[in-house]
Parts: structure tokens; sequence; C-alpha cells
């Protein structure tokens, strides 16, 4: 789950080799690749205006290959990356078009380039080697003596770049950074708590938590439907799931977003559901929240920020002061039997992952240390809109 953060860095090979004509040809292949999918656009109103849905079926792409294949000349690889390359080409100008930042014009293809793949070159003793036409024209290239080449030491090579009189080179750096800043979160049924230097943060999911109950009370609607018209039932549940699925995932990309914008220079701090014990007896509140959502915020998150997984046993147990153990007084709230402290359940379990990530254990020095951020910061709620 743990992300390997990294940088792409590029550099330029210039190079003597007349490729205009494979340059050409290819510029023309994807030319036609756009055209084609181009003309296949399905124009569907919606809301009194034509929106475009590109063809992506996997019988479209096969038709669209065995097309472009007929008078290609080259590696057959080539057809495969101008695919790829026109699909993103539509799909940021149907974006665009959407937003009302470009008009119904068909994307045309000026520059003279070509993605190379990573299938369509090799990489040995220090030379590159892209194939245009299997067994017939390859290309050549000695990074041996190249003036970049210690700072690419131990990268993994990415894509490349073909161009008339040069060649850019794309390596994956990979970074060893990790913020200093760290927050722990303790998810919960209405609400995610945070502990971090700014104090207690909450963030309501309440409309998730709703989310939940109300497609469950549909799916209970739907299912006893299912005994008179099973037909209906099916399809309504599969409206409805779908519908479902789509909100949840909604919230959740806005939930992450938010977490990682409001919480930038943080490194993110989550229970590891691997490690037994989360989700056991104590932890199922109701059986609507479930262990997916909680591994789909971390996925999320995992993209979008640094995220670190922590330890989850007896989090939730053990008293954030002195260690002692915990028991429960009404709502919410905890109580240590050692040391008399009264706290909310989900604030001392998120203070104690927060230790576990600075290397603490709980003890009246870091309780010090945890109480003055609690008084500075206070409680700050977060809003998902
Ligand atoms: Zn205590």
């Amino acid at each position: 789950m743990q992300r390997n953060s990294y940088r792409i860095v590029s550099y330029k090979v210039r190079h003597d080799y007349d490729i205009s004509e494979f340059l050409s040809s290819y510029r023309y292949l994807l030319q036609r690749a756009i055209d084609i999918i181009w003309d296949s656009i399905e124009w569907k109103k919606k809301r009194n205006r034509l929106i475009p849905i590109i063809p992506k079926s996997k019988e479209f792409k096969r038709t669209l290959r065995n097309q472009l294949l007929k008078d290609w000349n080259y590696a057959s690889h080539y057809v495969d990356s101008a695919i790829k390359t026109a699909y993103s080409i539509l799909s940021s100008w149907r974006r665009n078009y959407i937003k009302g930042k470009r008009g119904r014009n068909k994307p045309v293809v000026k520059r003279k380039f070509v993605r190379v793949k990573e299938t369509l070159y090799r990489f040995r003793d220090e030379k590159i080697v892209i194939t245009i036409r299997p067994r017939q024209l390859y290309l050549e290239f000695d990074l041996s003596k190249a003036w970049f080449r210690k700072r690419v030491e131990g990268c993994d090579l990415g894509e490349l770049i073909l161009k008339e009189n040069e060649l850019i080179i794309t390596f994956r750096k990979p970074v060893n950074y990790t913020p200093k800043k760290k927050i722990a979160w303790d998810l919960n049924l209405l609400s995610m708590d945070g502990f971090c230097d700014r104090g207690w943060i909450r963030v309501n999911l309440k409309p998730l938590y709703t989310l939940h109950i109300t497609y469950e009370n549909k799916r209970r609607k739907i299912q006893s439907l299912s005994k008179t018209k099973p037909k209906t039932a099916k399809r309504l549940m599969q409206k409805y799931s779908q519908r479902y699925r789509n909100r949840v995932k909604d919230f959740l990309h806005k939930l992450t977003t938010k977490l990682a914008k409001e919480f930038k220079d943080y490194e993110h701090g989550f229970e590891n559901l691997e490690k037994q014990g989360m989700f056991g007896k104590c932890k199922i509140h109701n059986r609507v929240v479930s262990k997916q959502n909680w591994k789909q915020i971390i996925a999320l998150m995992s993209y979008k920020a640094n995220v670190k997984l922590l330890d989850p046993r007896n989090s939730t147990k053990i008293c954030s002061r002195c260690g002692g153990r915990m028991k429960h007084r009404k709502g919410q709230v905890l109580e240590c039997i050692k040391c008399r402290l009264i706290i909310n359940r989900q604030l001392n379990a998120s203070i104690n992952l927060y230790l576990r990530m600075k290397d603490m254990k709980p003890c009246l020095n870091s309780w010090k240390y945890v109480k003055r951020l609690l008084d500075r910061g206070g409680v700050t709620w977060l809003e998902v809109t």
C-alpha cells in the first residue's frame, strides 16, 4: 500500500538519424486514429447540450487497430502507441469541451514526435536500442558518455520521445523524502478523527453514513419486490448499486483531495488493516461502515499524499496520558483506570496513533507535548463538500 515516491526527470540526446519519413508516417497514423474515433463519437443530448461519448468498447478498438495496421510498414507496437495517444488527446479535448473551453473541432496533430513505449526499446550495456522495423531498422543511442549519466544512476528508464533531431529520455528517480509534520487518523462511524500539531481534527462523515443507510433501505425494499417482479427488481438493483457506488466514490475522492490539500506537507498515518484486531468485535459499531471504505481512503490518500501504515493494536484500549487501561463511560467517553483521565474515545485513539508515528510512548512527558498541541489547536471540524 505504501507508495514509493518518485520524480520524473528527463534529458535530451541529439541524433543525426534521418527519420523524417518514419515521423511523418507516424503523425499520419495518429491523425487517422483520431479521425476514425472522431467519426464514431456519439453526441447525446443532456440538459439542452450535446455531450460527446467517445467509443471505447473492445470491439471498436480491435477494428480500429486492424484498420490502422493495414498500411503501416513499421513495428506494429506503434499502432498501439498511436491509439493510446489518440485517446488521451480526445479525452483531454472532451474535458475542455464540456467545460466550454473548446469548440466542436477535431484535434489536429501538428508536431512530429513518437512516444516510444517500454516494449519498443531495450536498454543494455548503456545503450538504448529502439525498434523501428523489426529485424530491419533499429536506432541506437549510446549513453555511456552522456553528461547526465551520474545523475540517473540507479533510476528506472521510462518513456522515450523520439523527435527529428533529438531523443528525450525520461527516468523515474526515487524520492526518499518523508515530511516532518505528521497527522494520525482514526476512522469512526460518523467522523474521521485526526491528531496533529493543529490539535484535534474532526472530519464529518455523516454524508457517507447517510449514503450507506439510504442504500441499505432501498436494497431491502427492492429485495421484497423480487418475489413478485424479479426482472424489475434486478434492473432496479443494478441501477441503484451503480448510483450508490458512484456516490460513495465521489465522496471518498472529495474527502481525500480535501485532506491532501488541507494537510499538504504532512505524513498521514492510518491503521494498518492487515494487522489483526482492527474491525474486531469492539470496532464494528455498525455493519454499514465497511472495512472497504477505510481501504479505499488509504488507497486514494497514498496517491495524493505521503501515507504511513500504523500498528492498530490497543490504540483504543490504552490511555494516551499514562498507557493504563481505559474503561467505558457514558457515550463516547473513556476513563483511565490508572490516572483517571477522562477523554473522548476517538481523540484518545488518534493521539495514541500520533504518538506511534512520532515513536513516542504515552507517558507524562509526551502528554505535556500533546496537551500543548491540544490547547493551541483545539477542535477543528472539516466538512467534505
Ligand atoms: Zn491514564
